[in-house]
């Protein structure tokens, strides 16, 4: 993957990130601790503590924030855009869709594609 598609999915990651952050407007306070800048800078992810957060959000939403962290986290490590369970690369389209994902097509739980495809956007093949 290119320094430039990387660039590109890891914008993708944060603004689902802030989206889902502005969503939750009665955590707003707690949160602005935890803002981009934090989470780009791997040391200041890793330490915060987001646990007592995390109980107070809909179980959703406290599923793709931590696949989003999860796969922020990846991209540090380089490790990003690979599938979990079978180790193959996820293709460049899927990651496009799905930034957050952490299997290839083939090994994606069915649950996961309905959940976060964005209705805006029309599924792509
Ligand atoms: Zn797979």
């Amino acid at each position: 993957m290119s320094e430039k598609d990387l660039a590109h999915l890891k914008n993708l990651l944060l603004r689902q990130r802030r989206e889902i952050l502005d969503r939750l407007q009665g955590l707003e306070t707690d949160w602005q601790a935890l803002s981009e800048r934090d989470i780009e800078r791997e040391e200041e992810a890793q330490k915060a503590d987001l646990t007592s957060l995390f109980d107070q959000l809909e179980e959703q939403e406290r599923q793709e924030l931590e696949d989003i962290d999860i796969a922020l986290r990846k991209m540090v490590a380089f490790t990003y855009g690979i599938c979990e369970k079978c180790q193959k690369p996820i293709s460049l389209e899927r990651l496009e869709f799905l930034p957050a994902t952490r299997f290839c097509r083939k090994c994606a739980p069915k649950h996961e594609e309905k959940q976060k495809i964005p209705p805006r956007l029309p599924p792509r093949e």
